[in-house]
């Protein structure tokens, strides 16, 4: 078996692994923090951990995996307080224990795993039951000049420990990231970082110390777990590239401050799992759990063989389209084992043994599975004996973990369908092919494909359920863009919505009603609704030849969906909606005179002021704003060819109408408002759905995020139109 070399984050190298220890391996992941479901980015981390442990176990390594689980240290009462976590909300409200939640969470990401096959780490220790080892080592490191106590907290001293910064190649002068919300007093220093922490009055969860009541830092649990469960120095340490700084960065200065030797051979960092552009994460919103997926009908399988698709040191963008190939992709690799024919001859085993060679050879270098499962195909495609294909694929299947034994599921036909393939089969021979197509669709529509096989029988199969409901468009991208042909009608309306169908009703409603007879279109985008909302959206047409909608098949992002809407675009003039905004009369004609003045690039009904970039202030009257409000905005559509689409990455609604107003200004066209425009505007529906907390913190990045993009343009705050 070829040797295994491993990309080594500390030394930015891949490097050939020698072990410790003859024989064996050790490998520490940083496990979950259980306040909440671990999402599939977290999973995306714990398979690459499994794919280094299964392809030691296949080189015949005894390899002692361990996985903490973090049960203390982030579940800060105010945390809890500020109710952030609905299910723990909800757990809360049903009167549990924190002991409870995180055995709940516990619990669900032991199932997560299982249905991902990864295997279970020889020890799962978690936090609650290693305090102890977390003090000595606190202890040991106050003893020896590296921590400081104050006020009950222990720090550790940055400056003390000369190779700190060596992990993640920060230089120690560097603008160092600290707590942003409040600079700590007691900090000697604000690079320094907690080990220990003094217990609030009222917390569940604390331990007494040499230091008085209190729990441990988040960084100290890795440094004791390692050591108390592998030694004091150990062969890998995985964990995703978000965990490089600080989390690994402090624990080998704790762990080797406190030893006086190295911590960690070989660091293997993974890249993330991203959405829409953006890392899944539960604060930015795109999280998909393991049960959605399987809400969805895929096999929990398919996600592992999707990240098998892409190697763990590079980003992968999730999609659900990407998700269907790869179910579709697991699918086909497990019916090419079930090929029973063949006989194994001599050259046939040599040529299995060059592919068992190569697949394990492209595992070693640097755990390329995606070049691994490549070889896989190459098996699963050959010419190969039936039983060798077999042998082959189960070989491998010791490292991809993809049930390639598992025969693929056929369940009976029902009835109706057998009779219906049965008709249809019957009209082939007598070749009535438009009737026999006919009948495919009806099946179709039941649920079931038709396959005609070389022999000129038909079978019929069920579809699965990700192939059977249409998904819809997965980035705004999967709308064919028309922005670059003329425009054939006069007006595009685009509403886009994600909640409130009722209020989404009552602004189409008013739409048609006051489109008149224009040549237009009404484009709705239905940014990822509930099941129920469908229904709602697709009433909407209701006969009405004017109104398309399209489904997205999760929540793109408000930008993402408005562009959705600008991309599907004919009009040569376009209003974006809101679902609050009701129209009471003729918007059109007073919209279609203010966009005549070519000098005038956007216009509305409400707009903003600013002098400085920060503060926006309502506008009052008909004229010129710094920006036009996203409740109501019109443009020429050729104006987006211009100032470019939305910035998709303003998830949230706040901002994105300043940003856009601000990109079609820097063009030198004016943002102009009409306050006589016959509209009203009602509760906003997205607003009101969004906790008090969650608004502050979205309506916080949005604001910073175009503070950054507009700071060195002041020119375009202070008298506006002048
Ligand atoms: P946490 O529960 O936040 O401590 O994260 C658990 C593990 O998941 C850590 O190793 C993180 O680095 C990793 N992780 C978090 N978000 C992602 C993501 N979007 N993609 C891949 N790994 C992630
Ligand atoms: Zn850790």
């Amino acid at each position: 078996m070829p040797t295994l070399r491993v990309f080594n984050t500390l030394t930015r190298q891949a490097e050939e692994f020698v072990p410790l220890s003859k024989g064996r391996a050790s490998i520490y992941t940083c496990g979950p923090t259980v306040y909440r479901d671990a999402h599939i980015g977290n999973l995306r981390s714990y398979l690459m951990a499994d794919w280094l442990r299964r392809f030691l176990e296949a080189q015949g390594y005894s390899v002692r995996h361990v996985k903490n689980i973090t049960d203390v240290g982030h579940m800060r009462a105010e945390m809890l307080d500020r109710g952030e976590d609905k299910v723990l909300a909800a757990a809360r409200a049903a009167g549990r224990t924190p002991a409870e939640i995180a055995e709940h969470y516990t619990e669900a990401f032991f199932r997560d795993e299982a249905k991902l096959n990864i295997l279970p780490a020889t020890v799962f220790p978690r936090a609650t039951e290693s305090i102890e080892g977390m003090i000595e080592l606190t202890s040991a490191l106050v003893e020896r000049g590296f921590a400081y106590q104050a006020g009950g907290n222990v720090y550790f001293e940055v400056s003390s420990f000369s190779e700190y910064g060596k992990l993640s190649r920060r230089d120690l002068s560097d603008e160092f990231e600290t707590d942003r919300a409040e600079p700590d007093p007691l900090k000697r220093n604000p690079r320094d970082f907690a080990l220990w922490k003094a217990a609030e009055k009222g917390r569940e969860l604390s331990w007494k110390s040499p230091w008085g009541k209190g729990f441990p830092g988040w960084h100290i649990e890795c440094s004791a777990m390692v050591q108390q469960h592998l030694g004091d120095c150990i062969d890998f340490h995985t964990g995703g590239v978000d965990n490089i700084f600080p989390h690994h960065e402090d624990e080998i200065a704790q762990s080797e401050a406190a030893l006086g030797q190295r911590h960690v051979q070989t660091w293997v960092h993974g890249q993330h799992l991203l959405v829409d552009g953006l890392k899944m994460s539960k604060s930015t919103g795109n999280v998909y759990l393991l049960s959605d997926l399987e809400a969805r009908g895929f096999d929990p399988l398919a996600f592992r063989y999707l990240c098998a698709t892409v190697h763990g040191r590079s980003p992968l963008n999730f999609t659900l389209a990407s998700l269907r190939a790869a179910q579709r992709g697991l699918t086909r690799l497990r019916t090419a084992l079930h090929e029973p024919e063949g006989r194994v001859t001599k050259k046939a085993t040599a040529e299995g043994e060059e592919l068992r060679n190569a697949f394990w050879e492209r595992a070693a270098d640097d755990l390329n599975v995606p070049a691994a499962l490549a070889i896989a195909w190459k098996v699963a495609r050959s010419a190969l004996p039936g039983p060798l294909k077999r042998e082959l694929l189960l070989d491998f299947d010791r490292l991809l973990g993809l049930d390639l034994g598992q025969t693929p599921r056929r369940e009976p036909l029902p009835a109706d369908v057998a009779e219906l393939v049965r008709e249809r089969h019957a009209c082939r021979r007598s070749k009535g092919y438009v009737e026999a197509d006919a009948i495919r669709e009806r099946v179709l529509t039941m649920g079931y494909v038709v396959r005609d096989n070389k022999r000129a029988a038909s079978m019929a199969v069920a579809l699965p359920a990700w192939e059977r409901e249409d998904p819809g468009i997965t980035s705004s991208r999967d709308v064919p863009s028309h922005l670059e042909d003329k425009a054939d009608l006069e007006w595009t309306v685009g509403i886009v919505a994600r909640q409130g169908p009722k209020e989404l009703q009552r602004c189409v409603k008013s739409v048609k009603r006051w489109l008149g007879k224009r040549s237009s279109e009404i484009v709705v985008i239905d940014n990822g609704f509930d099941e129920d909302g469908r229904a709602v959206v697709e009433s909407l047409v209701n006969g009405d030849g004017r109104v398309g909608i399209i489904q997205a098949d999760h929540f793109l992002g408000t930008g993402a969906g408005r562009n959705a809407a600008l991309r599907q675009a004919r009009g040569r003039y376009v209003v974006l909606l809101d679902t609050s905004v009701a129209l009471t009369g003729d918007v059109f004609q007073p919209l279609e005179a203010l966009l005549n003045d070519p000098k005038v690039g956007i216009a509305g009904r409400w707009g903003a002021m600013t002098d400085d970039l920060r503060t926006f202030t309502e506008a009052e009257d008909s004229g010129d704003v710094h920006a036009v409000e996203g409740y109501l905005m019109a443009f020429r559509r050729e104006v987006v060819r211009k100032a470019g689409l939305m910035d998709e990455k303003f998830r949230f609604y706040r901002h994105l109408d300043l940003d856009f107003s601000f990109a079609v200004r820097s063009h030198g066209l004016r943002a102009v408002i009409d306050t006589t425009l016959p509209v009203v505007r009602h509760k906003h529906v997205e607003w009101e759905a969004t906790p008090v907390e969650e608004r502050d913190r979205l309506s916080k990045r949005n604001f910073y995020r175009f503070l950054r993009k507009w700071e060195d343009r002041p020119d375009l705050a202070g008298t506006p139109g002048g």
